[in-house]
């Protein structure tokens, strides 16, 4: 399932910017903004946050005071060969995101010039 389009050479943070930069093994570079990341934290408890969100905005009686969630990472760690595991300053370590959705979801114009699509987890 890993081949070299989904597999990352380099990877960095840059916390000023708030940019994670894969550079890919086929030379490609996805500049990923990390508040895009948190808004599409892969884990079980952000999907679910998710789609809670959406029930909230279509009852407009419902309050939403949840606080935003950090966008800044403090840890990132490989997961395997297949996926990186960000650590936010909310202390929050539950995503995992696999490569090739990374990859699927590159935010250049090449790659998606409508945008980068929400990550796509199966
Ligand atoms: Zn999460
Ligand atoms: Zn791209």
């Amino acid at each position: 399932m890993t081949n070299a389009i989904s597999r990352p050479q380099n990877i960095t943070i840059d916390r000023a910017a708030g940019v994670m930069r894969i550079t890919w093994l086929d030379g490609h570079i996805s500049d990923f903004v990390l508040r895009w990341l948190r808004t599409n934290c892969p884990c079980a408890t952000c999907r679910e946050e998710r789609r809670e969100a959406v029930l909230a905005a279509a009852d407009p009686l419902r309050l939403t005071s949840t606080p935003a969630p950090s966008t800044e990472v403090v840890d990132a760690e490989f997961v395997g060969h297949y996926a990186i595991r960000l650590t936010w300053s909310d202390g929050h370590a539950t995503g995992i995101f696999p490569f090739a959705s990374l990859r699927a979801s590159c935010p250049c114009a090449e790659c998606n010039p409508n945008g980068a699509p929400p990550l796509v987890i199966d």
